[in-house]
């Protein structure tokens, strides 16, 4: 799964704004593009540190804007409060997306704190027919290839 800094920052920032509950959300991208590009942190109805749930109308209101703009839910995300960033039984359950990647972030023993500066949890799952396989994450600063070689290029054009 590759992602851009500003949406991964995005990603852990909301889950620690939401913390002790779970945080989730979802990244938007073009449908069929494999890019997380425009990050829409969710109300997590169930309100609870053990457990998200989409709002219903907020994701009918998603679902019917990315219908309209040929987009999908590339990354749907949530944050565990008091355990690792592995999905449970749970998430294993309601997991209904097989394209999607599954991002699971922990904020758990001090992680929440905009001060702490360990590393954070922030890991990627397919979850398919319940079956779970962690996926690589890759960090990125922009997705555009060409942008960054023109930026290389120019950058070597200094020297
Ligand atoms: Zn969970």
């Amino acid at each position: 799964m590759i992602i851009e800094q500003a949406a991964y920052d995005a990603i852990v920032a909301h889950a620690r704004r939401d913390h002790p509950d779970e945080a989730c959300g979802v990244v938007v991208g073009p449908e069929g593009s494999d890019r997380p590009e425009r990050v829409v942190p969710m109300l997590n109805a169930a309100m609870s540190p053990t457990f998200y749930e989409f709002d219903a109308d907020d994701w009918k209101k998603l679902y019917d804007e990315m219908w309209d703009n040929d987009e999908e839910a590339v990354v749907v995300y949530h944050s565990h409060t008091a355990t690792e960033a592995y999905p449970s039984r749970t998430d294993i359950a309601i997991a209904q997306l097989p394209t999607a990647h599954y991002v699971l972030v922990s904020t758990r023993d001090g992680a929440d704190s905009l001060t702490y500066d360990g590393p954070v949890e922030f890991r990627s799952f397919r979850i398919v027919g319940g079956e779970v396989t962690e996926e690589e994450v890759k960090v990125v600063t922009a997705f555009s290839e060409r942008h960054s070689t023109e930026l290389h290029s120019s950058e070597t054009g200094e020297n």
